[in-house]
């Protein structure tokens, strides 16, 4: 058959440079990855139970797809990330039974966490709501877990409302004794996205809440000694639950609840590098981003460096 040299297959990359690996390379689909990476990454696209419109359950395609747009290699480091991340793909969700979906999520991942293949996980949502879901599943394979949240809002907001929406993941988590109350740090809470009644619930459960103003002014580095302390050394697994709107909307554009006085993406992306770097630190979610509504993809590229910078993390700390 004659040569057609210049014809490539559809949807590979426009331009190729033979010394540039893009950081979507590091994925390899579960099913032909090697037995073992320290990395899994799965899709929990969920968004229907938002109590706004949430295209949420798109963000899981998105955000792998931008992830084409950076490389592996940290110039600040002088290394590349060169550990594969084995893909899992994306849970299946029931079309109309959102508390069979949230069922769905918490079996598949103590599924995963079960065949011991990546010892840390990192989660796509989907909306706020999965969290409950993948943090009771985390809590099931550790004595006692911490969890950090950076969010602008508390997400206790009650169940008669509006059953388990993504206003409730973790109310719902302390109403069930899946964690304590000294168990959880939440950072970026912000005014005028919250009620009274959920900050006094967060503090009769003693949670340590860090509003937008407490850390504003804080280095990364500070705040994330700051939740550590909260945690003490009670804790034997640590699970990041990053809602993008603890970002301020000139930073993320791409999400139901925009709003001003948030924080900058460049502090979420180093907190969550130096987090990860703790080894108690094992699985991070990224919720809330809904690419129908993004400008460039732009709230998805952060999500997607959000996953570079846990990665950055953990090899910093192996090289250590
Ligand atoms: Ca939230």
């Amino acid at each position: 058959m004659e040569e057609l040299p210049f014809l490539k297959k559809s949807g590979e990359a426009i331009f190729q440079d033979r010394f540039v690996k893009k950081a979507a390379e590091l994925l390899i689909p579960w099913n032909s990855s090697p037995a073992k990476s320290r990395f899994g990454l799965i899709g929990a696209p969920l968004s229907k139970p938002s109590i706004s419109h949430s295209g949420a359950a798109f963000a899981p395609t998105t955000i792998r797809k931008m992830l084409s747009a950076y490389t592996t290699y940290s110039v600040e480091m002088d290394k590349n990330l060169n550990e594969g991340v084995i893909d899992f793909g994306d849970i299946m969700m029931h079309p109309t039974d959102i508390v069979e979906s949230q069922a769905r999520i918490q079996a598949t991942i103590i599924d995963i966490i079960r065949k011991k293949t990546s010892e840390n996980l990192l989660i796509l949502g989907g909306d706020h709501s999965i969290s409950f879901s993948s943090i009771q599943a985390f809590a099931t394979f550790h004595k006692h877990i911490g969890v950090i949240q950076f969010d602008a809002h508390h997400d206790f907001r009650n169940l008669e409302d509006g059953g388990p929406t993504n206003g409730t993941p973790f109310r719902r988590l302390l109403d069930q004794g899946v964690i304590s109350g000294d168990q959880l740090v939440q950072i970026g809470i912000r005014d005028f996205c919250n009620s009274k009644e959920y900050r006094e619930y967060g503090e009769k459960h003693k949670v340590s809440i860090f509003t937008m103003k407490e850390i504003r002014h804080l280095s990364a580095m500070q705040i994330v000694q700051k939740a550590i302390d909260r945690l003490g050394q009670k804790v034997d697994a640590i699970y990041l639950s990053v809602d993008i709107d603890v970002l301020d909307q000139a930073f993320a554009p791409g999400c139901p609840a925009i709003g001003p006085g948030g924080m900058d993406s460049q502090t979420l992306l180093e907190a969550v590098e130096l987090l990860a770097q703790y080894k108690h630190v094992k699985a991070i979610d990224i919720v809330e981003v809904d690419p129908t509504i993004d400008f460039r993809d732009m709230t998805s590229r952060v999500a997607a460096w959000v996953i570079l910078s846990f990665l950055k993390g953990k090899l910093e700390r192996h090289e250590k």
